[in-house]
């Protein structure tokens, strides 16, 4: 983040801008809009400013005495070298300044923004590109309808009631955010205030009930956050506390709620991860306090995730859970390495397995997996590939079957190795792959010379 975004009161207090072309204009309204006291100094002023009420224009070359008493300064002049000195005569003084285009010579950035007063979003690409800011404006314009601010009026009205009847804070942003979420919002927006307000009021009068919080077990998908679903992200920004590991990508992490506690249950060395009786019991004691939390796991929660597990203590404690679907690693990674699991030309059935270790074998029904026309899907295999190979050979796999590994899959650390089982077992650069990877067997891996279409800086590496 190269600027704080910070939003600032000018109402009544003088703002400078530089410039008497359409740009200056602009700014100069955005400030009106804002309810600074706004003077414009330049040699001629453009047509737009006939429109323009309200605003001091003085008809002078810029002189440093123009900064006298000036809360900010917009320098939007058509000479670069005019432009560049304000900049410098500002930040000797230390009064805020903008030079349009050129944010190498700002202490501030104007912010594309979408105003449902008095709710107002502020985009900005840092300077890069003003038009992507722009454009992700005019996409939320869309969804954000003008009568929100109707929404914002009414909370605004009711915010002090809110807060000297529900005086906890923590408490007070769920009962907000149900009230947002639900029948109170819609009222409002559908124009009826007064229910609204009846409603808001019989919810304060059952609000000092004990709350038990809730848990959400959420998919965060194999690695990519554009595989999260709505609901996951709706869920991951209600959150008070999340708890993950480190399957789940930081990316990912990073999009829960700014304010929420963030708890790491494993490390990648896997004997600090936490044991997960103790996980299951830090679920049940962060909902005992109250808390939202989201219990954030790679992939789906039920797919060798042992979500299970983790909701079968909640249940047993009858602490309330919902349970989200995530993209589980065999359908992103195949999908993102260009690995169709099934074909119609290779395979008619698919099946996943875990290739995890226990006492160095690999307990797995041979004969169901070594099947003709049928794609085999390992999930924790790096470890066992010298096993799984061989067994699958044993028991009547031809040895030239393809096999692709894929690690850290659907990611920008996308890298894919294919072979053969004859061919991949020993070979050095799978000693260098980072986990977690994925190993997916059968003739389906063929596609991927044709399919292959995500490649970020992939290099293939053919081990065959
Ligand atoms: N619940 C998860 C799986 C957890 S088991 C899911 O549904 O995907 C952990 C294993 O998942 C890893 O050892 C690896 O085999 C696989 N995996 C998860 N994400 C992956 C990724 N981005 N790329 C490759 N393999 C991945």
């Amino acid at each position: 983040m190269d600027f704080l975004p910070i939003f600032m009161r000018v109402k009544g207090r003088l703002c400078l801008v530089v410039g008497g072309g359409d740009v200056a204009q602009r700014k100069a309204s955005v400030l009106l809009d804002a309810g600074a006291t706004v003077k414009v100094v330049a040699l001629e002023f453009s047509e737009a400013f006939t429109g323009l009420h309200g605003i001091e224009c003085v008809a002078e070359r810029f002189q440093p005495d123009h900064l006298d008493g000036v809360a900010l300064v917009i320098a939007a002049a058509d000479d670069s070298v005019v432009n560049r000195e304000i900049s410098r005569q500002a930040h000797a003084c230390n009064i805020p300044v903008n030079v349009v285009d050129n944010p190498d010579l700002c202490t501030f950035i104007m912010p594309s923004i979408l105003e449902r007063s008095p709710l107002l979003v502020a985009f900005s690409s840092g300077g890069a590109s003003p038009v992507l800011a722009r454009m992700l404006r005019g996409k939320l314009e869309t969804m954000i309808p003008q009568n929100y601010s109707r929404l914002g009026a009414f909370c605004a009205r009711l915010r002090d009631t809110v807060k000297a009847r529900v005086t906890e804070p923590a408490m007070r942003r769920i009962f907000w955010e149900n009230a947002l979420e639900g029948v109170i919002a819609e009222k409002v927006l559908a124009g009826d205030e007064a229910g609204a307000e009846t409603l808001l009021f019989s919810q304060l009068e059952n609000e000092n009930k004990v709350h038990t919080g809730e848990v959400y077990l959420v998919g965060a998908g194999p690695g990519d956050p554009d595989l999260l679903t709505f609901r996951a992200l709706r869920l991951m920004q209600k959150a008070d506390v999340v708890v993950y590991d480190n399957l789940v990508s930081k990316p990912i992490v990073e999009m829960t709620r700014r304010e929420a506690t963030r708890i790491f249950v494993g490390k990648k060395c896997s004997n600090h991860t936490m044991p997960q009786e103790a996980i299951n019991e830090l679920l049940v004691r962060l909902a005992k306090e109250g808390k939202r939390v989201v219990r954030l796991k790679g992939g789906d929660p039920f797919i060798f995730g042992r979500g299970g597990e983790e909701i079968e203590t909640l249940a047993e404690h009858g602490i309330p859970f919902q349970v989200v679907p995530g993209i589980t690693a065999a359908s992103g990674v195949s999908s993102y390495a260009g690995i169709p699991l099934t074909h119609r030309d290779h395979a008619q059935s698919c099946i996943f397995v875990t290739g995890h270790l226990r006492d160095g074998s690999m307990n797995l029904d041979w004969d169901a997996l070594a099947r003709p026309r049928q794609t085999i899907v390992v999930y924790m295999g790096l470890h066992g590939l010298d096993t799984l190979c061989a067994r699958l050979i044993e028991h009547g796999l031809p040895d030239s079957t393809p096999v692709a590994i894929i690690q850290q899959g659907t990611t920008q650390n996308q890298r894919v190795i294919t072979g053969t089982l004859a061919t991949l077992p020993g070979i050095t650069q799978i000693e260098k792959l980072q986990a977690p990877t994925l190993i997916i067997v059968g003739s389906v891996v063929t596609l991927r010379k044709k399919l292959a279409w995500f490649s970020p800086r992939e290099a293939e590496i053919p081990a065959s």
